[in-house]
């Protein structure tokens, strides 16, 4: 039995959260769970969003399916750890969201996202099946602003070799397992020619070492554009950090929209699986958010930890549920409920 530290996190998450933890559980995976709060709300009762709490649940269980957490839009919000630097000196970190310090704390460098075509699931594409790898601890999400004078504002954009490789390397290995072929690597290195000059040659060059992969690369604007003219001629895209997240949200509007978008957090001990969307504050709260993407991460995560035919099973059921088309939500054109899908997700599972 493998215990999953569990972050229901804000808005829909716990309605998903609950949705995904249900369907695992149906599945006869060997999974328990363990509850770890952490996002807006904790914040407001205990102060910190983050409490240590949750970075030592996930220390000792190692992998986490992880609930959207709210970030407040541009208003001062403080995610900190204290720990002990070099020396035993105290020393608090400070990030700007709980996302992004616990992919930070466990250096998650990977971030993992599917998107393909599911049976009803609506987007104006067939034939999508796309991974994309995301750089997930450098380039504009090391956080680090500041205010030059009281009407410029400025912020670092930090790309390292050994960032760029570990990446590359990452994918490059994903690829040659799930038998994929072609990279698409993302960057904007006639402008920024330091930074996205270094994420581009230096993942070219790691890529390189694996001659059965075709490597190819684009300016992200051009990316963006081809992405919707011809969305099924792209296999694997590898993206630094904020124009990986900018792209993933779009690819998920290839096929369906961020209701259906699953993703992966991986680094070299620990892993964290959550969906694509946010926190969806306009429909939290009203059992009609779309658990499918968090269902899906649970199944990412099941076959990280080699549950793989609980993961098989999950995605027969959900599939099944998809073609069926009745008890769906109303982004996927249904009217049934979160509770409702999941419900008809575990029924399916239970015939199976
Ligand atoms: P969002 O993804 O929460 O919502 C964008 C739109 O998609 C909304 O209209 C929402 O209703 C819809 N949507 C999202 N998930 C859905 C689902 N499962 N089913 C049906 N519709 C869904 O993005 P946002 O509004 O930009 O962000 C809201 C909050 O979420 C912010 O505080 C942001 O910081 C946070 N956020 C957190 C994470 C994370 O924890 N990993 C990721 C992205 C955004």
């Amino acid at each position: 039995m493998r215990t999953i530290t569990l972050i229901p996190g804000d808005g829909i998450g716990p309605e998903v959260t609950a949705a995904a933890r249900a369907v695992v559980d149906a599945s006869g995976a060997a999974v328990a769970w363990e509850e770890a709060p952490a996002g807006l709300k904790v914040g407001e009762a205990l102060g910190n969003p983050l409490p240590e709490s949750v970075f030592q649940s996930l220390e000792r269980n190692r992998v986490a399916l992880k609930g959207p957490t709210q970030t407040p839009f541009g208003e001062p919000y403080r995610v900190w750890r204290d720990v002990l630097g070099p020396g035993g000196t105290p020393e608090t970190r400070t990030y700007p969201g709980v996302t992004i310090a616990l992919r930070r704390e466990f250096e998650l460098f990977a971030n993992v996202r599917p998107v393909k075509n599911y049976p009803n699931a609506g987007g104006r594409y067939q034939g999508v099946d796309i991974v994309l790898f995301r750089e997930n601890t450098e380039d504009l999400y090391v956080g680090l602003e500041r205010m030059v004078d009281p009407d410029t504002a400025e912020a670092v954009k930090r790309i390292t070799r050994a960032g760029c490789e570990r990446i590359a390397r990452f994918a490059a290995d994903y690829m040659q397992r799930t038998n994929r072929k072609r990279v698409t690597i993302g960057h904007k290195s006639n402008v920024l020619k330091l930074t996205d000059g270094m994420f581009l040659k230096v993942c070219q060059e790691t890529l390189a070492a694996s001659p059965a992969l075709e490597i190819d690369s684009r300016v992200i604007d051009a990316l963006c554009m081809e992405l919707v003219v011809k969305p099924e001629t792209f296999d694997c895209l590898l993206l630094p950090n904020l124009y990986g997240d900018i792209v993933s949200d779009l690819a998920a509007g290839l096929v369906g929209g961020l209701g259906i978008a699953p993703g992966a957090n991986i680094g070299a001990g620990h892993a964290m699986f959550e969906a694509v969307h946010g926190s969806a504050p306009d429909i939290a709260g009203r059992d009609i958010a779309n658990p499918m993407s968090m269902i899906l991460s649970a199944v990412m995560m099941l076959r990280y930890l080699g549950e793989s035919a609980g993961a098989e099973r999950i995605e027969q059921a959900l599939a099944a549920v998809l073609a069926e088309g009745k008890a769906v939500t109303r982004d996927l054109g249904g009217d049934a409920g979160t509770r409702a899908m999941t419900a008809a997700i575990v029924e399916e599972l239970k015939r199976r």
